[in-house]
């Protein structure tokens, strides 16, 4: 038997527990981080911050947290990179690819392009003490890039250094690959795709911070721990894994 304390108590309990959750409630409805889930409309683009701005503000970072019902690892809809790109704001060009690596069978994500004919500017440098932490991969104006992989197409993101990018998640949802300056992307491109290795996802171009008719593929490859958070990898060389793949 409950005594007449008790029932206060529980009744106190009660009313807290429903205050919570009416607060969670308005929130989620009116609070100013909504889910992107949450929203039919992707996230645009942030706004360009200024050219004086090397590393990525905090405040331009989404919320992240996946809605409680999404079970799946990865969202449908991925909210946009904080600037800048495409060099990584930690960069770390010592870091060995992990095993894994090795059994991808990495395509040159330009059409034509051998791999003997690669250069290896990973480690060279770039404006304001950044590594390059890529590689550039000249080619004509218009030439098709393809899915070095078989991956998601988990973004298509304008960038302020990158110009118009694609961020692939690997099969594995291990590694980011990275494709910027392009001068667009393939017909029909969208989030969410799941493209085939060798499927033409876009066309080289000198977007950007490329320069005026600098046409070239700047690629990229990123080591995640969370898919989620697909612009905080570590990058490792795709050079070796392109000429011996
Ligand atoms: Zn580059």
């Amino acid at each position: 038997m409950i005594s007449a304390r008790g029932r206060v108590f529980l009744a106190l309990l009660l009313g807290i527990a429903l205050l919570v959750v009416i607060v969670a409630f308005l929130q989620r409805r009116f609070g100013p981080h909504r889910s992107g889930l949450d929203n039919p409309i992707p996230i645009p683009a942030p706004p360009t911050p200024g050219i004086a701005n090397p590393s990525p503000e905090p405040s331009q970072t989404p919320a992240l947290e996946p809605p409680p019902v999404s079970t799946s690892p990865v969202p449908d809809v991925y909210p946009a990179p904080p600037e800048p790109s495409p060099a990584n704001a930690t960069p770390n060009p010592v870091t060995p690819p992990p095993a894994f690596v090795g059994t991808l069978k990495l395509i040159v994500p330009v059409a034509g392009v051998q791999p003997n004919q690669l250069l290896d500017t990973f480690s060279d440098s770039r404006s304001e003490g950044r590594v390059h932490d890529a590689i550039d991969i000249p080619a004509a104006q218009g030439t098709p890039v393809v899915a070095t992989a078989d991956g998601q197409i988990i973004k298509l993101f304008q960038s302020e250094r990158g110009g118009t990018t694609i961020y692939q998640l690997s099969g594995n949802q291990k590694l980011i690959f990275y494709y910027a300056h392009l001068q667009r992307y393939a017909d029909g491109l969208t989030e969410s795709r799941f493209a085939r290795q060798g499927e033409v996802i876009g066309y080289v171009g000198d977007t950007g911070n490329a320069g005026p008719g600098n046409y070239h593929l700047h690629f990229s490859i990123a080591v995640v721990s969370d898919p989620k958070r697909y612009w905080e990898g570590t990058n490792i060389n795709p050079y070796p894994l392109l000429r011996n793949p």
